[in-house]
């Protein structure tokens, strides 16, 4: 294992530990539940705009780490942006997680969420990858019913 792999797997699982903006959002405006019926990954998305912009977003439920740790770092990564630019982000990381596993990694459009690009190697964790952002992507839509990953 690099260097560089087993530090991405320390953030991985300190977030996974120490989840960021964890727990319910009173009076959000959006709230989307994720599922992952494949690895039983569940989790709920709560986001308050203002205006444009993304003020509060945070998440609560369970999952594996992976799952969990992403949800942890999507919402640090997004807290502050605005639609637009989270919609940029989350088509950023989703094209690096389904990438090839041998692909470069646009480091500058990913910025810290590099950090899943070994996910790429385990095709069945992808989904739990993405869970939270698939559900972010439905709160910022204003499609607040629950989102599977079947
Ligand atoms: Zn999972």
């Amino acid at each position: 294992m690099s260097s560089t792999r087993a530090l991405y797997e320390q953030v991985i699982l300190d977030h996974n530990k120490n989840p960021r903006n964890f727990g319910v959002l009173r009076e959000p405006d959006h709230t989307v539940e994720g599922f992952n019926p494949l690895c039983g990954d569940h989790f709920t998305i709560y986001v308050k705009l203002d205006g444009d912009r993304i003020s509060e977003i945070t998440f609560e439920g369970a999952g594996c780490a992976i799952s969990k740790s992403s949800a942890s770092v999507m919402t640090t990564v997004l807290k502050g942006k605005t639609v637009k630019e989270a919609e940029v982000i989350f088509k950023d990381f989703h094209h690096m997680i389904t990438s090839a596993p041998d692909a470069p990694v646009d480091e500058e459009a990913v910025g810290k969420l590099r950090i899943f690009s070994g996910v790429r190697e385990f095709p069945v964790r992808i989904k739990c990858a993405t869970l939270a952002w698939h559900a972010m992507n439905s709160a910022l839509h204003g499609k607040d019913s629950a989102i599977s990953t079947e």
